[in-house]
């Protein structure tokens, strides 16, 4: 059994509080190791190397941080097979779609290799005679990443990356139901030449992130998670006058107007809804067909295709579609699709039971499709993040926009259409974060940001590209006089050019 530890200061250390938590192999349910979960102690461990590397990082010029992390990409790009198949281990996501994971967090380490050009600063001769003015960004000091387990590398590479380049130094809470991939990007780090200290992963529970919210060495704070833990990590980290970006949980529309190619948006809705087994935050979990004729239509070709989607564990090369990240999660999953008949929803495809051979202990639950489902109904207001898509029928272009604005989330949604005044239409007026027309999860590049609105994000950053170069550093602006010995006199006035 693997014992899961800690990366503090430029070294593994094993677990030393007396707790631990188990891991297992959601395809086949078995445990697979334990991990450490940290105390206090360990926290401030990791925070004490970060404060003690820090200045050291921080002067380091953006050129050379860029080089650690070119040497950085170049070893992920050489890994992602070994780093994906760490994550299959544990999450369960087929391995093509874990290595699409890899590939999308290392093009965060991509744009941050541009440190220099990012922090490039503003420069104004003669704002007054004589006088001229610069902008500088500087690092903030400790930040911290706190990260959930959908996506065990991506999302540490949303944050840590940029606030790197930026000669922040990172101490990484991952998720303590897939802790290993953390390690592996930790130690290619120290491969990578990353200075000890500069880089460190604490394992652990809501005991670690508590220490280090309370921790006042740690300016800032990156989250990822669901939206209660969003809301009090928010309100904690700001208590303590942290800077905070924290990002919540996500119910997905993919509005589908009558003009759209529905074979185009069956194919498009199997991949959104079903891939990585709806465990994405930027999932479509709800499709909202406009008129009657659309959503029957639509509804004819989706079940043949729910009903044949291949799940299977995530080294099947043939499996669309892995199980569930645990067995607590799968019973939620299952609870929300028995309330959803309860309720009255038309249940068209249930994925319930789903017992594989040679797998029967694994956390399986099959695509699920419902029909008729209604704004009030606890499978369309509360996020599921499983297989599950939620048909809610509109009659037309405004009942759809106001139905995706009244949702208390607002991560991502999407449009089929082939108007472009529908499409313009709907991007504009949508509160949403993220929107995607003609593209089913419209997930920004490296170089764009990433974030939703409303209960999905907490904070005014979003994750990566400009709005994370923001994120982690703060602005100083110098005002200097050259040359020196000119005199004017004591002036006792606000300074202004006459
Ligand atoms: P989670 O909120 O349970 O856990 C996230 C992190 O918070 C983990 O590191 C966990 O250890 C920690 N945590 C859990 N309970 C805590 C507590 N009481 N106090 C302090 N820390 C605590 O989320 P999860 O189940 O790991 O991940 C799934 C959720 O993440 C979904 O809601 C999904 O939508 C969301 N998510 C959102 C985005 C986004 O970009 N908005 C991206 C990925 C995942």
């Amino acid at each position: 059994m693997q014992q899961i530890g800690h990366f503090i200061a430029g070294h593994p250390q094993a677990e030393a509080s007396g707790r631990t938590g188990a891991v297992f192999n959601p395809a086949t349910g078995e445990q697979s190791g334990t991990v450490a979960l940290a105390s206090a102690a360990e926290v401030d461990e990791a925070v004490r190397a970060a404060q003690a590397a820090f200045p050291g990082w921080a002067a380091t010029p953006p050129l050379q941080r860029a080089r650690v992390l070119g040497r950085f990409l170049r070893i992920l790009e050489e890994r992602t097979g070994e780093l994906a198949a760490v994550i299959t281990a544990e999450h369960g996501k087929v391995l093509s779609d874990a290595r699409g994971e890899v590939q999308r967090g290392l093009e965060v380490v991509e744009f941050a290799t541009g440190a220099p050009n990012l922090l490039k600063g503003d420069f104004t001769a003669d704002v007054g005679r004589d006088i001229d003015s610069h902008a500088v960004r500087q690092p903030l000091g400790v930040v911290a990443g706190i990260t959930p387990f959908n996506f065990p590398a991506m999302v540490p590479m949303w944050m840590f990356p940029v606030a790197l380049a930026c000669g922040n130094c990172f101490v990484l809470k991952p998720s303590e139901r897939d802790p290993s991939a953390s390690l592996l990007i930790a130690r290619w780090l120290a491969e990578a030449g990353l200075p000890a200290g500069v880089f460190s992963v604490v394992q652990g529970d809501k005991v670690a992130v508590d220490a280090l919210l309370a921790d006042s060495r740690v300016k800032a704070v990156s989250f990822v998670g669901s939206t209660p833990i969003a809301r009090y990590i928010y309100e904690t980290a700001a208590k303590n006058g942290k800077r905070c970006q924290a990002l919540g949980g996500a119910k997905n529309h993919m509005v589908v107007m009558p003009d759209a190619d529905l074979d185009q948006v069956a194919d498009a809705l199997m991949g959104a809804a079903y891939g990585s087994a709806g465990e994405r935050c930027m999932a479509i979990s709800v499709a909202v067909p406009v008129g009657q004729e659309t959503a029957d239509a639509l509804v004819a070709r989706l079940v043949p295709r729910v009903r044949a989607l291949k799940v299977g564990p995530g080294t099947d090369a043939e499996a669309e579609m892995g199980p569930l990240v645990s067995a607590a999660h799968r019973d939620k999953v299952a609870g929300y699709i028995a309330s959803g008949e309860a309720d009255g929803a038309k249940l068209l495809v249930d994925g319930r039971g789903l017992e594989l051979q040679g797998y029967e202990q694994g956390y399986f639950i099959g695509g699920t499709l419902f029909d008729h489902v209604t704004a009030d109904m606890a499978i369309y207001r509360e996020e599921i993040f499983g297989p599950v898509l939620c048909v809610v029928r509109a009659d037309d272009f405004e009942q759809a926009v106001s139905l995706v604005n009244a949702h208390e989330f607002g991560n991502g949604t999407a449009i089929f259409t082939r108007d472009g005044d529908a499409a313009r239409a709907y991007a504009d007026r949508i509160e949403v974060g993220m929107v995607g027309i003609n593209v089913p999860i419209p997930v920004p590049m490296a170089f764009h940001s990433f974030g939703g609105w409303k209960a999905s994000l907490f904070g005014d950053h979003h994750m990566h590209g400009a709005e994370g170069v923001r994120f982690y550093t703060r602005l100083k602006t110098v005002t200097s006089r050259w040359p020196t010995g000119l005199r004017s006199g004591a002036d006792f006035v606000m300074p202004t050019i006459k």
